[in-house]
Order: C-alpha cells, then sequence, then structure tokens
C-alpha cells in the first residue's frame, strides 16, 4: 500500500455506537475514511441483551443486532474496516499518524470513540450473573426491575445517582457501602439518606451473588472487620464503583480528567488539537447511553468532513 492510499480523511478509532455513526456521516459526506475496530467490534452493546431505550425500536433489540444493523450502514456508505486496535498515536502535527496491526495510518482528521468501560468488584459469581441481575447501568436496566428489591454497590455520586434513579422502578433499593459515609457530594448523599426507599448497608462489602439457573436470587453482604453475613432477597446488583475510560493511548498528547476520561474543548465534540475530534463515553461521565454515543458520533463526523472540505478549499 503506498503512501498515499493510507492517507485518510478521517480515521475513527472504534466501532461502538458513536465511532459507526461519526462513519456514516463521513461516508455520507463522501469522506474517505478508516474505522479501526478495536478487539470489542460494535463496542459495549454487544455485551446486553435487550436494548429498550434506543429509538426507532419499539419491541426492542438485541444489542449485538442493533449494532450489525449500524455497522451494515456504515459499510454501505463506503467505511473500510479495520479489526486491530491502535497501539500508538502521534497527534504533534498533521496528517497524524495512527499505528494499528503494524501499519502506519496517516490522517487528515481523527474522531476517537474507544469509549469506557465499567468497573466491576472482580468476583466470579458477580462475572456469572452478568447480564442475568448484574448490571452497571441503572439507566439501560432499572426498568427490568420494576416493583422489586435491588442493592447498587458503591458510595460516590455515581452510586447515589443509580440509587435515586432506582426509586423509579425498584420497591427498596440496599445501598451497600465499604465506609461508614457516603464519598458523594453532600447535596446527593443527604437526598439518598432522607430517601424512604434507600436503606444504606455502612462498612459492608459484597461476599457473593447468589443465584440459580434462572438469574440472580439474592446477595450475601459481610462485615470486613468483624465477618458477620446477612443475605438480602435482592434480584438485581447495580455495581457503581466508576468507569474507565480507554484513554491511554492519549497520555500526555490530551488533557484526561482524574477518572481518564478525554477533556473537551472548545466545541461539542472538539478537542484542543484542531482535526482532533472525540465521541461517545470516551469524554462523557455524565450520560453514558448508546443514543448520545451516537449523537456525538453525528457531530463528530460532521465536524471532520467540514474541516476537510474547508481546507480542500484553500
Ligand atoms: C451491559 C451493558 C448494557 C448497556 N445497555 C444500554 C442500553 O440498554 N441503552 C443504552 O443506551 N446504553 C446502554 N449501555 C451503554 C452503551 O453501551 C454505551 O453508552 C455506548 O456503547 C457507548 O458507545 P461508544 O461508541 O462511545 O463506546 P463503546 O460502545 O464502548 O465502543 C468503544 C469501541 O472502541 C474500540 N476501542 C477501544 N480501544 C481501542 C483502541 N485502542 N483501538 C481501536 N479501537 C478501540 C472498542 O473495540 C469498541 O469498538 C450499556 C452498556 C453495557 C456495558
Amino acid at each position: 500500500m503506498s503512501e498515499e492510499q493510507k492517507l485518510y480523511d478521517a480515521i475513527v478509532i472504534g466501532s461502538g455506537p458513536a465511532g459507526l455513526t461519526a462513519s456514516i456521516y463521513l461516508g455520507r459526506a463522501n469522506k474517505k475514511h478508516l474505522v479501526i475496530e478495536g478487539f470489542e467490534p460494535g463496542g459495549q452493546l454487544t455485551t446486553t441483551d435487550v436494548v429498550e431505550n434506543f429509538p426507532g425500536f419499539p419491541e426492542g433489540i438485541t444489542g449485538p443486532e442493533l449494532m450489525e444493523k449500524v455497522k451494515e450502514q456504515a459499510a454501505k456508505f463506503g467505511a473500510e474496516f479495520l479489526m486491530e486496535e491502535v497501539t500508538t498515536l502521534d497527534l504533534s502535527s498533521r496528517p497524524f499518524k495512527v499505528e494499528a496491526g503494524g501499519e502506519t495510518f496517516l490522517a487528515k482528521t481523527l474522531i476517537l470513540a474507544m469509549g469506557a468501560e465499567a468497573r466491576y468488584l472482580g468476583m466470579e459469581s458477580e462475572t456469572r450473573f452478568k447480564g442475568k441481575g448484574v448490571s452497571a447501568c441503572a439507566t439501560c436496566d432499572g426498568f427490568f426491575y420494576r416493583g422489586k428489591e435491588v442493592a447498587v454497590i458503591g458510595g460516590g455520586d455515581t452510586a447515589c445517582e443509580e440509587a435515586l434513579y432506582l426509586t423509579n422502578h425498584a420497591s427498596v433499593i440496599h445501598l451497600i457501602h465499604r465506609r461508614d459515609e457516603l464519598r458523594a457530594s453532600k447535596i446527593m448523599a443527604d437526598r439518598v439518606k432522607s430517601h424512604p426507599k434507600i436503606v444504606i448497608h455502612w462498612d459492608r462489602v459484597v461476599d457473593e451473588v447468589l443465584g440459580d439457573q434462572t438469574g440472580m436470587t439474592g446477595l450475601r453482604i459481610k462485615h470486613p472487620g468483624t465477618g458477620e453475613t446477612e443475605q438480602l432477597d435482592v434480584y438485581g446488583m447495580f455495581v457503581a464503583i466508576g468507569h474507565k475510560p480507554k484513554t491511554d493511548i492519549l497520555k500526555g498528547q490530551l488533557p484526561l480528567d482524574e477518572a481518564g476520561y478525554l477533556k473537551l474543548e472548545g466545541g461539542p465534540v472538539h478537542t484542543g488539537i484542531p482535526g482532533v475530534f472525540a465521541a461517545g463515553d470516551v469524554a462523557d461521565r455524565v450520560f453514558r447511553q448508546a443514543v448520545s454515543a451516537a449523537g456525538t458520533g453525528c457531530m463528530a463526523g460532521i465536524a471532520a468532513s467540514r474541516m476537510v472540505e474547508a481546507e480542500e478549499g484553500e
């Protein structure tokens, strides 16, 4: 492949809802572009059964099916795909250099859409019941627990937000926290402490997720000091101990916040480097939804196309 062939109008890093939506917009604007899919083609949604809140699917759709359709749509408009992970990025000059699978690609513009992953406790029983009671997203899965008891694990702002959101659906929310005070902001902590549906279990950790072939049926929690255990009859466990944005390849090149999220500046999908755009969960610690990722993917695709067109007209 010649240098000429390896030069793209845009390279999209990531093939979740953000990256693939950016690709649809780049393709429809007739921009030569490459989507480097990473080792989770389709992104986080491919790990979930039912998606009920993506517009256009009133009966719901499985995550893998939805992402297959989005990829098909991107391919229809001319996307090139590479199932590799980007190992190195050089953003010091344009065209930007992107290394993946032992090759170097050049990009006039870049769209960073590497997503984020939820942190879990790392227990075997937790992994066994992922998607069958264990979740890391109340907005995504809270609806399935109408009238049931659930647990939320954590004590920061995210855990408090998840617990408060779940009060719309669940009958009782057990908040399991390993310390004797919440790390969340005072206003959030006060709302949680005073909510009649939320029961806080202080100084407790998860000992075991319990269940059978049908899914999760309970949770054993433990006082780490005394070893005393207690069983809760909950059908859902929402782990809310943070997310890890996939921004390792950006370290030292773009500003990241204390949790590792990419910091945006100068526009809704803009980074401090002209021509480098970001979309989806990689820069979103607030919403973390497929439709919001797709929305910013659209914006990044349009912004990159316009930049290339403006430069071609110069
Ligand atoms: C179990 C589960 C259920 C969910 N349910 C819902 C739901 O019902 N509704 C909803 O709206 N949201 C749901 N979400 C959240 C939703 O999946 C995310 O908000 C959304 O996928 C974010 O899209 P994204 O494109 O930003 O990133 P992701 O979907 O995380 O995709 C990131 C992409 O980047 C790639 N990548 C990462 N690093 C590299 C690299 N170095 N080089 C190349 N590629 C790389 C990965 O392979 C992947 O393709 C759920 C999430 C989970 C985990």
